[in-house]
């Protein structure tokens, strides 16, 4: 789920590129079956995956994307993961086969897998299992998350959770609400839980002309991490400000749907560094 070179918490067309479920073992099961699966988290809805490295979390990754998502965010670059019937039945068991057989490369790199998306907290059971599985293999987890569903983080599967990407997408409700079309509170409530269970976070916001980038909006986003800071210091480790670009402007067309921000110009870099600073100022490291 990320935008500039590698941003939001959607994976920019370009890192999608060659992406897929290739390799990736898909189960064959009727309708009952799948969804009694998918209740259990023995069964994912799985976009694609891909290998990655110095994006979504340390080393090299192996970032997976579920499919669906209950934000509808304005820049969001993989519209085509929204729904979780669009996605792909795939085992837990398949997929951690898939993350044991790089666990040389992972341990190489520092790196691990990250459960992206979509949302993955719409499939919470699902994530669980592969979290675990992955901590059962020695493998650093990660998950890329707007925060919204947070509630559906149980305590087990916080505890297989080494790092979370947050995105805060904007610092008040009425602008939250105008980028994702939802509420902002559950995502802050969630960066406090997970700072009072230790687990690690990288906040990430992606900064577009003319939506996200005024002054005091910003400033609201760089209190908000302050914030969860501020409940157990050390717990953000890091903010990443990631450029708005254009790369999902083709997608939102082949689609059918109207891209709102078809004319938004990337920001500057300067203007992008000016907003790093402001973060900076609350005492968080950026990026
Ligand atoms: S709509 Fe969902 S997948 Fe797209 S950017 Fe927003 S949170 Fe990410």
């Amino acid at each position: 789920m990320t935008a500039g070179p590698a941003t939001l918490d959607a994976p920019s067309s370009r890192r999608r590129a060659g992406a897929g479920l290739r390799g990736m073992e898909t189960a064959d099961v009727d309708r009952d079956e799948r969804l009694a699966l998918m209740r259990t988290g023995e069964l994912g809805s799985v976009h694609s995956w891909e290998l990655v490295t110095a994006v979504d979390g340390p080393g090299t990754r192996l970032t997976v994307f579920l499919s669906g998502c209950p934000l509808r965010c304005l820049y969001c670059h993989n519209p085509d993961t929204l729904a979780m019937k669009d996605g792909e039945p795939v085992l837990a068991e398949d997929l951690l086969a898939r993350v044991a057989r790089y666990r040389g490369i992972f341990a190489a790199t520092g790196g691990g897998i990250t459960l992206s998306g979509g949302e993955v907290l719409m499939q919470p059971a699902f994530a669980a299992r592969v979290l675990r599985g992955a901590k059962e293999l020695g493998v650093h987890t990660t998950l890329d998350t707007s925060g919204f569903l947070g509630a559906n983080a149980t305590d087990a599967m916080l505890d297989d959770t080494d790092l979370v990407l947050l995105d805060i997408k904007a610092g008040d409700e009425e602008t939250y609400r105008r980028v994702t079309g939802r509420s902002l509170a559950p995502t802050l409530r969630f960066g406090r839980h997970l700072a009072e269970r230790g687990v690690r976070v990288w906040v990430r916001f992606v900064l577009v002309p003319g939506l996200t980038d005024d002054p005091r909006q910003v400033g609201l986003v760089a209190d908000h991490a302050a914030a969860i800071e501020a409940v157990r210091p050390g717990t953000v480790e890091r903010v990443e400000v990631l450029p708005f670009h254009q790369m999902a402007r083709d997608k939102w067309a082949e689609l059918g749907r109207t891209y709102e921000l078809a004319d938004t110009p990337p920001p500057t870099a300067a203007a992008t560094e000016a907003v790093r600073e402001v973060f900076r100022s609350r005492g968080l490291t950026t990026y």
